[in-house]
C-alpha cells in the first residue's frame, strides 16, 4: 500500500533496525522502545489490524508467531508480552497489522 509507513519499511524506503525477515513477515525494532526490549513482527501483505484477519489471510498471522516464538527462543527471552493494539481507542496509530514484542521488564495488568 503506496502510503503506508510498514510498507514502506518493508520495502526499504524507510530505514528500520531489522530483527527478522522471510517470505511472509519482516520484524524491526520499535523507533519508540516500551521495554529494554521492543520489536515489531509485521505481514510483508498489508492487512490493516487483527480486524481484518479472515481465512483467506489466517495463515500469515500463524506463521508470525511461529517467529515471535523462535525469536523470542534465539534471544533468550523467558518472558514478554505480544500486543496488538487494534482502532484509535485501543491504540493503534499504524494500520498495518502489527504485533509489539515487549520483555526485560515487569510488567503491570491490566495494561493502560
Ligand atoms: P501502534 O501504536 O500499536 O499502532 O504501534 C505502532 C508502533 O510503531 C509504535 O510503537 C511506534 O513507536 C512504532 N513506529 C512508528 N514509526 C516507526 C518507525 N519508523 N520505525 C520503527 N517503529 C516505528
Amino acid at each position: 500500500m503506496s502510503d503506508c509507513l510498514f510498507c514502506k519499511i518493508i520495502a526499504g524506503e524507510i530505514p528500520s533496525n531489522k530483527v527478522y525477515e522471510d517470505d511472509v513477515c519482516f520484524a524491526f525494532y520499535d523507533i519508540a522502545p516500551q521495554a529494554p526490549t521492543h520489536f515489531l513482527v509485521i505481514p510483508k501483505e498489508h492487512i490493516s489490524s487483527v480486524s481484518a484477519v479472515n481465512a483467506e489471510n489466517s495463515a500469515v498471522v500463524a506463521h508470525i508467531f511461529e517467529v515471535i516464538a523462535k525469536l523470542a527462543a534465539e534471544k533468550g527471552m523467558e518472558s514478554y508480552r505480544v500486543v496488538s493494539n487494534i482502532g484509535e481507542q485501543a491504540g493503534q496509530s499504524v494500520f498495518h497489522l502489527h504485533f509489539h514484542v515487549l520483555s526485560g521488564r515487569d510488567m503491570t495488568w491490566p495494561p493502560g
